[in-house]
């Protein structure tokens, strides 16, 4: 095995897993040779580890039932409006696209407004 390893079996480990704990599976026991020889894995496990444990000091933070009633409201808007808007996001208004009809008929009127004027003069 190489560095190359599944991340679930470095992410088992750093939650306590241990070959022991799946002796039928050889990818941990595979995992676990190659962890007591490779400085770089052992370092990634190190940071994992005590990332882990500075976030199991953290204080738990519930959001306010609100927040999720906000954020379902905003996702259901954003299903109801038409495929382009949703492309475009918030960048462009609803009003794009019928200024640019208005400006296509405008040139076009006027293209052939020339056309006529220099077959009457
Ligand atoms: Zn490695």
């Amino acid at each position: 095995m190489n560095c190359e390893h599944d991340d679930d079996l470095l992410d088992d480990y750093v939650d306590g897993v241990r070959a022991t704990d799946h002796v039928s599976d050889g990818r941990f026991a595979a995992f676990e040779q190659h962890l007591a020889g490779c400085v770089r894995c052992q370092a990634l496990v190190a940071d994992l580890t005590s990332i882990r444990l500075a976030a199991s000091t953290l204080d738990e933070h519930i959001p306010p039932p609100r927040l999720w009633a906000r954020i379902a409201s905003s996702v259901d808007e954003q299903q109801r409006r038409p495929w382009w808007q949703r492309q475009l996001g918030a960048t462009f208004s609803p009003w794009v696209p019928a200024a640019v009809a208005a400006s296509i008929t405008v040139l076009v009127s006027d293209f052939f407004l020339t056309k006529l004027f220099m077959i009457v003069t």
